[in-house]
């Protein structure tokens, strides 16, 4: 922490400007050392800078004091014209002045380390610089903006109230504590346990909107998923031809729709086969597809009855019957797949991805149903690190909750858990709140 270090923070590579941020101890030295003097906090200012005699360039020189930074050090920016050899001088001159390149990450940890973001909002300038979609970047600036750490520092508030209680109780078991006191925590942590269990079951909202919905592609070989990809996804992603079995590997083709990432996969055709790289694609697809948020089940609507038995088998409520080679005259295999949509549930969409009739009907259809997972509050859960901490967290109280049949201590010991495992969420954890709230909220020791 003590190292004063500097990056590079624009894109590497030839361009107009680029940024070079130094933080820690030394900055102000450095920047005197390079600039000639400090300039006034906060200000822009043009400075040549040099190296002994030597100039490097003419920059825009920031000097930014902490703890009113973002690391909440010392820090400096230096707008410098966005050569290579540009960025490569002063870097050489920071070095010889004592700095060091900083570590991936490293000036987000030390503004987490300085209180000046917690781990979620620490998370979310990560997901800010990686957002390539209006949704991802909604969704990291308002993490950045403390919706997270609200939402779990709300939680941890309610379990630490419950817990000053019961700790009373434990601590003190003479003094004059309600009666019903065992089922008032009771009904506190049922409440919270409830609600902590309703924001898990989210459907993976905040994780797919980071990561993309999956879209899965299944169907019989031949039935038209590649070329049904390359319509969805705009460009020749997938290998179309009119040999059977030729996909095997799945391939994710990412595309955004209505603001939102979705990645598409072609996969091998379900069948059975005895060719073994072939078995090893059906089970692949098979995985995938089973793990997918939208699964489109792509009939050959000119083949025979038969031909689509094997993937019959995997479909389930929820997915979309694509009946393609609308343009050639309905086989059997119609008839056969619109009874089975109609046993299970599923919404039927004609296309015809040869001449791409029908794609924009099947492209509203995957529209609506991102649009639907995605609506709602602000998702309790971004990443599986938040979703692992929180289903630790309701567990534990779902355990408090029954030990209090038996007695507080053991009860208190299962709520501090969940009450550590929200706490890591936004990387704070602080003992000395539950004493302060024993104290606080019933006045003992007087
Ligand atoms: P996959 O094995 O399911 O990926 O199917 P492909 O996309 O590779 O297509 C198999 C064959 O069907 C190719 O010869 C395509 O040109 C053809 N095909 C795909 N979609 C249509 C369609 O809508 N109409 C017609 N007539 N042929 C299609």
């Amino acid at each position: 922490m003590n190292d004063t270090i500097f990056a590079l923070a624009t894109a590497p590579g030839r361009a107009a400007v680029a940024v070079v941020r130094l933080s820690g101890p030394r900055s102000a030295e450095a920047l005197r050392n390079l600039s000639g003097s400090l300039p006034t906090p906060r200000r822009a200012v043009l400075r040549r800078l040099r190296r002994g005699d030597e100039a490097l360039d003419e920059a825009l020189v920031l000097w930014l004091p902490g703890p009113a930074s973002f690391t909440g050090e010392d820090s400096a920016e230096l707008h410098l014209h966005g050569g290579r050899a540009t960025v490569e001088a002063v870097s050489e001159a920071l070095t010889a002045l004592g700095l060091r390149l900083a570590e991936p990450g490293e000036f987000s940890r030390r503004a987490f380390q300085n209180g000046k973001l917690d781990l979620t909002q620490a998370e979310a300038v990560a997901d800010l610089v990686d957002a390539e979609t209006d949704s991802q970047r909604r969704q990291a600036l308002g993490q950045l903006g403390g919706g997270l750490s609200a939402l779990y520092q709300a939680w941890r508030e309610r379990l630490v109230e419950a817990m000053a209680r019961l700790e009373a109780a434990v601590d003190f078991p003479d003094e004059d504590l309600p009666e019903d006191l065992g089922r008032e925590v009771g009904d506190r942590i049922e409440a919270l346990a409830l609600e902590l269990e309703d924001a898990l079951a989210d459907q993976g909202r905040g994780e797919r909107i980071r990561e993309g919905y999956r879209i899965a592609l299944m169907g019989a070989p031949n039935a038209g998923k590649s070329s049904l990809l390359n319509r969805l996804a705009g460009r020749e992603a997938a290998i179309v031809t009119d040999r059977p079995g030729t996909t095997r590997d799945v391939i994710e083709v990412p595309a955004v729709i209505s603001g939102f990432k979705v990645l598409y996969a072609d996969m091998a055709g379900i069948r059975d086969t005895d060719d073994p790289i072939e078995v090893e694609g059906v089970r692949r697809a098979i995985y995938w597809a089973e793990g997918a948020d939208l699964r489109l089940w792509v009939v050959d609507g000119s083949g025979g009855p038969g031909a689509n038995r094997e993937t019959a088998e995997h479909v389930r409520a929820g997915d979309l019957l694509v009946l393609n080679k609308a343009d050639c005259r309905d086989g059997p295999a119609v008839a056969a797949a619109r009874r089975i949509a109609e046993h299970k549930g599923l919404g039927v969409v004609t296309s015809a991805a040869l001449t791409d009739g029908g794609v924009e009907a099947l492209e509203a259809v995957i529209r609506a149903k991102v649009e639907g997972l995605a609506g709602g509050d602000f998702p309790a859960v971004t990443r599986l690190r938040h979703r692992r901490r929180l289903q630790e967290a309701a567990e534990a109280l779902r355990r408090g909750a029954m030990a209090l049949q038996t007695g507080p201590e053991l009860a208190a010991e299962d709520l501090r858990h969940a009450a550590a495992a929200l706490g890591r969420i936004a990387g704070r954890i602080n003992p000395e709140e539950v004493l302060g709230e024993v104290f606080a909220s019933f006045c003992i020791g007087k």
